[in-house]
């Protein structure tokens, strides 16, 4: 079949699809659990899969869900999308709401899943298309997940980190997301950037001792920490701006009385960086600036880390076909491009090790995260990106010189698991 006669069949089998997408969409929104808890979640999807002759794993990293179409072992596309709600509060009262527009994802992608299998397109093609559903994005709720790490039902705080300890992506050769933006005068952005981040704990610990009768024989904490804030607002100045460098430490911690000298002190803080090179320098030097603070007063540092996500850098070869694909539907200045954003996500991490894009979209009133949040231009956030989503992927099956593949997925995966995850408490 011709490029230009499968895409009028797309067409059409979208035409063919929208209620049902669009009612799938609803069911998803009106559904927010928060990340590893998308039980609901989880059912509605594989129900639907289900329900149109799709197979599938509903239990990886609890909520989880792995569907694949095709049976060759050609190139393997992953349709990626996470299933997590946050917790907003309106001043009145918290409860969960999909106000980060992750229904959308996963509604579009299972859909998108179930008409490619209509359009028969992997098994013409010997290629494999995976629907991959993966829970808690939103870096939220550590108790609850801390709990879960103890009970160990997770190894990491975010879905697909553990997915990808798993080798749930070991086989995937690219990876296709979308994310919702909070535009309203454009339709669509591309080749955006992530910023990249991970959390630091310094624990400073010194002598307490009497402020007033033996201050001098007490090793004062706070100041170690004080020091440090110092030190690491020094350290910045060595990064240029374009790094996108953010440090902004907090004292979480410095109990006592005021006639005591404190013996503990503890800052915390996120390191964000536009790329992973500056994001690791960073991560070093903030230990230094910790650990030589408190030596210079002889205090005593333990510094903490919690994993956070890598910082995003997109295919620009997918990008060319998904910019293509936005072209059909819009205008050019309805497409931003570009964007350096100071957002981070865990499609950082896979964009590390596979390529991979995350095209935006317009469609919603109210900003992102809160709760005034609402899906307005359905045709858009459903409709458009099952099309550029459902093309894009056809014209990677169909040309292989459009199948690019990071040959070193190995060696990156290496790097992955022993100098990011590792650096877990
Ligand atoms: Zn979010
Ligand atoms: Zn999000």
């Amino acid at each position: 079949m011709e490029i230009q006669d499968l895409y009028i069949e797309i067409n059409r089998e979208i035409q063919q699809n929208k209620d049902g997408l669009i009612r799938l969409g609803r069911e998803l929104f009106s559904c927010p659990e928060p990340g590893f808890k998308e039980v609901e979640s989880n059912q509605i999807l594989t129900s639907f899969l289900r329900g149109h002759g799709i197979s599938c794993r509903s239990d990886l990293c609890l909520t989880g869900i792995l569907a694949t179409i095709g049976s060759g072992d050609g190139y393997h596309i992953a349709l990626v999308a996470d299933m997590d709600a946050l917790v907003v509060n309106d001043g009145e009262k918290s409860y969960p709401c999909h106000s980060c527009g992750h229904s959308i994802q996963t509604a579009v992608m299972a859909g998108v899943l179930k008409m490619l299998k209509d359009l028969n397109i992997a098994e013409e093609t010997g290629g494999r298309i995976s629907f991959i559903a993966a829970p808690a994005e939103e870096f939220i709720e550590f108790d609850y997940r801390q709990k879960l790490k103890e009970e160990g039902k997770i190894n990491y705080f975010s879905g697909k980190q553990n997915m990808i300890e798993q080798g749930v992506f070991d086989d995937v050769d690219c990876v296709l997301t979308m994310h919702v933006n909070g535009e309203t005068e454009t339709l669509f952005d591309v080749n955006s950037t992530l910023a990249g981040f991970m959390v630091k704990k310094a624990v400073f610990t010194g002598q307490a001792s009497h402020s007033g009768a033996a201050a001098h024989m007490g090793r004062n904490a706070l100041h170690g920490a004080s020091l440090c804030m110092d030190a690491v607002a020094y350290m910045k100045d060595q990064f240029p701006a374009d790094a996108g460098l953010q440090i902004h430490p907090v004292i979480t911690e410095c109990g006592g009385s005021v006639n005591i000298i404190p013996e503990k002190a503890v800052l915390e803080t996120y390191v964000r960086a536009n790329t992973l090179a500056d994001l690791l320098e960073a991560g070093e030097k903030f230990d230094l600036c910790a650990v030589h603070s408190a030596a210079a007063l002889g205090l005593s540092c333990r510094i903490e880390n919690r994993t956070g996500y890598m910082p995003l850098k997109q295919s620009k070869e997918l990008n060319e076909i998904i910019y293509r694909h936005m072209r059909e539907i819009c205008p050019e200045e309805k497409i931003i491009k570009n964007v350096v954003s100071g957002a981070s996500g865990d499609i950082g991490d896979l964009g590390y090790l596979l390529p991979a894009v995350q095209f935006g979209f317009s469609g919603i009133r109210g900003r992102i995260h809160s709760s005034e949040f609402a899906i307005v231009d359905e045709e858009n956030a459903y409709l458009h990106t099952a099309e550029i989503v459902m093309k894009t992927v056809c014209d990677i099956l169909i040309n292989p010189q459009l199948q690019v593949k990071n040959e070193d997925f190995k060696e990156r995966k290496e790097f992955y698991l022993k100098n990011w995850l590792y650096k877990e408490i």
